[in-house]
């Protein structure tokens, strides 16, 4: 590791340290987002760090990105508060307009700007995106949004919404996955003047997930990312961000589960013996860890991929896979080790647990990253 992934992870480390377990566990009992530690992120650059210096951010790599957010996640915190605002610069930073980049990339480094909501799922939509049927229809210098969302998450905490949309009726496509474009929304001002409605989704976890209703919409043509249709393209390399950064929030959940139980199974006596001698408790906290170091190395090489501006689907998707079956068996693993103190909540480990769960099923269900791997790089029949 490089000594500057070095010093950002120990700098991302000391100021997680400020924000310990109790506040983690006191906002999910309540359900409350944790404005102080998005506040704390932003001010020290970190949610800044994909923008170019040129706009104000740090001009960081999607490795380092992912070193920030697994250091997150191995604190004991949560990085779904926050990852948004990366992963959109998929899609900002490769296709927005110079002029987009000038008008909205400074206020976002500053954090005066936020962009942390991603608007693709509908309810008829999830994993067969090119379902949507929100629609863009252009009339002059702008465009008229219809359509509902389901799952957004951060969209109440959040100014800017980065929006998938039909621009081309389905049946008039020959390519599926033409016809949709990417906008970007001004969440403030269409909540304030009724376009769009945004309503609370409660979920198992403290997620601030929203089902968000557009009505009449009113878009500038300035304010669509890149070509018009081509939005599906556009909206892969966020997509491929999303899925190296929730990777490393895995493997960051992954290391907590697996610091905290090899310690508590250090600890712990049962018989008269420390209950880690058991092969039975120590196995699978081992087998976690060789899980979550191999996903690691996947991750690194997607990250690598992805920062050269190269391919990387299918290490992008893997690695989403490994890290969030790894996470799975170092949550199941912790839990086990705890006994009965695994369900209680003051240990943390079942709020880590439900957290963690998520990442098999989103951003995308593992079903669907098996499926690209045995359709796209294997080249075995189609499921869909
Ligand atoms: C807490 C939370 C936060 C979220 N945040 C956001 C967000 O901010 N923005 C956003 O746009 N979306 C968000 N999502 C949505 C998420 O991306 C979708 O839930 C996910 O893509 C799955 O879509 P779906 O729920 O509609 O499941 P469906 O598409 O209905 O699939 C249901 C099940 O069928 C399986 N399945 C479907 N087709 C196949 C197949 N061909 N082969 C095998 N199995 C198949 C799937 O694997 C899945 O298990 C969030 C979801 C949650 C739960």
């Amino acid at each position: 590791m490089s000594e500057e992934r070095t010093a950002i992870r120990d700098a991302v480390r000391d100021l997680c340290a400020r924000f310990p377990d109790a506040y983690w566990r006191e906002l999910d009992a309540i359900g409350e987002y944790p404005d102080a530690f998005v506040k704390a992120l932003t001010d020290a650059g970190w949610l800044g760090a994909l923008i170019p210096q040129a706009y104000g951010g740090s001009g960081l790599g999607i490795a380092d990105a992912a070193a920030i957010l697994e250091e997150i996640n191995a604190s004991g915190g949560n990085a779904a508060a926050a990852h948004a605002q990366m992963y959109t610069m998929g899609s900002v930073l490769r296709h927005g307009s110079d002029e987009q980049k000038r008008r909205y990339l400074p206020p976002i480094a500053k954090g005066e700007l936020r962009l942390q909501a991603f608007g693709v799922t509908e309810p008829d939509a999830g994993s067969e995106t090119t379902r949507l049927r929100t629609v863009a229809v252009r009339t002059g210098d702008r465009y008229v949004i219809n359509g509902q969302k389901v799952f957004i998450s951060r969209a109440q905490h959040s100014d800017l919404m980065l929006l998938l949309a039909r621009t081309t009726p389905y049946d008039e496509l020959k390519d599926k996955t033409q016809g949709l474009s990417i906008f970007l929304v001004d969440l403030r001002a269409a909540t304030a003047s009724g376009q769009i409605e945004i309503r609370p989704l409660q979920t198992m976890m403290n997620h601030h997930s929203t089902s968000i209703f557009i009505r009449d919409l009113e878009v500038p043509v300035a304010d669509r990312v890149g070509e018009e249709g081509e939005g599906f393209r556009y909206i892969i390399d966020s997509w491929n961000a999303e899925r190296i950064l929730i990777a490393s929030e895995s493997i960051g959940d992954g290391r907590w589960f697996v610091s905290r139980a090899s310690s508590y199974a250090r600890e712990r006596k049962v018989f008269a013996r420390p209950i880690g001698a058991n092969q039975g408790v120590q196995f699978p906290i081992a087998q976690a860890h060789a899980q979550i170091e191999a996903a690691s190395l996947l991750r690194d090489k997607a990250a690598w991929l992805f920062d050269r501006a190269e391919k990387c689907g299918a290490e992008a998707n893997m690695a989403k896979l490994l890290a969030s079956q790894a996470a799975w068996a170092a949550a199941n693993a912790a839990i086990d080790t705890y006994g009965g103190y695994g369900f209680a909540k003051e240990y943390d480990v079942e709020r880590k647990f439900r957290e963690t769960r998520l990442l098999m099923v989103a951003p995308i269900s593992n079903n669907l990253v098996l499926a690209y791997v045995g359709q796209h790089v294997l080249g075995m029949p189609r499921s869909y």
